[in-house]
């Protein structure tokens, strides 16, 4: 049996077979194209597949996992929502990975999860939560998406949507825009995405990466100030209710240079004091690695 684990992302998606005979896992190899054009469930499930044709060698049976950008139901086969994608909603995506393999005459077992969810698996394998039994994976990208380890163990709540943390409400109801189709959203706030649509909108250059490099100016820090100190109240939110050994930032964003120490200097002032000696905001090392053996190891409760 070989795993293969994907990242399935807004703009990119990243294939891998992974190797879980040693610890920590590892990727042995992997593969990355530009997500279809337009986003709409076949196209997803075409590129999936042929990504997966590329991974796999001598027809070995595979174990396929998809680490999702949105609302993933609880038995791991249907999207509930993914706000990148147009026509998943309610779809088996899982089943249609299946069959479009066999199709092409690979016997697979697919399964989909929430790709935070994935990246949280992924880091405590083999990245910054190694050993870890209490942990928060963040990731800052073109959405915000959270996975939580609680005792050792995924937390996915009643329906499979728990820590869909860029949709807590830290803002005011005049926000409307985040795709989830509620109001007030920590992502609509400070994601990358949102961050560069207003930062084109006010003639600023339409680039996460740039928009932090001229952090100094005064027009840039006035769109990103706001933006991290909301991030800073989901930091703190985030740990006030799990209390977690540590919190991981992961995603494009949590590499620019500084912003985990910004983060953790602004977000000292919003922790409890009891919280304060315990308060750890880490960067991941795995990058998007941790999604893709995440996903790949989604074979361990696979029915
Ligand atoms: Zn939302």
């Amino acid at each position: 049996m070989k795993y293969i684990g994907l990242d399935v992302g807004g703009h990119t998606i990243t294939a891998g077979a992974a190797d879980f005979s040693q610890s920590p896992a590892r990727l042995l190899r992997a593969e990355t194209c530009a997500a279809p054009s337009p986003r709409t469930a076949e196209n997803l499930v075409e590129t999936a597949a042929a990504l997966v044709l590329r991974l796999a060698e001598n027809g070995e049976e595979c174990f396929v996992g998809m680490g999702l950008p949105g609302f993933v139901a609880k038995d791991r086969k249907t999207a509930a929502r993914l706000t990148n994608y147009e026509n998943c909603d309610g779809l088996a995506l899982g089943a249609m990975v299946e069959r479009r393999l066999a199709s092409l005459g690979l016997r697979a077992e697919a399964a989909i999860e929430n790709d935070a969810n994935c990246a949280a698996l992924g880091e405590g394998m083999a990245g910054a939560a190694a050993g870890m039994e209490d942990y928060v994976v963040l990731t800052l990208g073109t959405g915000i998406g959270a996975g939580i380890v609680s005792g050792g163990r995924l937390v996915r709540g009643a329906h499979g949507m728990a820590a869909e943390c860029g949709h807590m409400a830290l803002c005011g109801a005049e926000l409307t825009g985040c795709g989830c189709g509620g109001a007030g959203h920590l992502e609509e706030a400070a994601s990358a995405d949102w961050l560069e649509r207003r930062a084109k909108a006010a003639g600023l250059p339409a680039d996460f990466k740039k928009l932090w490099q001229m952090r100094a100016a005064p027009e840039a820090s006035a769109m990103l100030s706001p933006a991290l100190e909301t991030l800073a109240r989901g930091i703190v939110s985030v740990a006030v209710a799990l209390d977690p050994e540590a919190v991981i930032l992961s995603g494009g964003m949590s590499r620019a240079e500084g912003i985990a120490e910004e983060l953790a200097e602004r977000a000292q002032k919003y922790l409890p004091a009891p919280f304060r000696p315990y308060f750890r905001l880490k960067t991941s090392k795995l990058g998007g690695d941790a999604a893709v053996i995440g996903a790949a190891s989604l074979y361990k409760s696979a029915a």
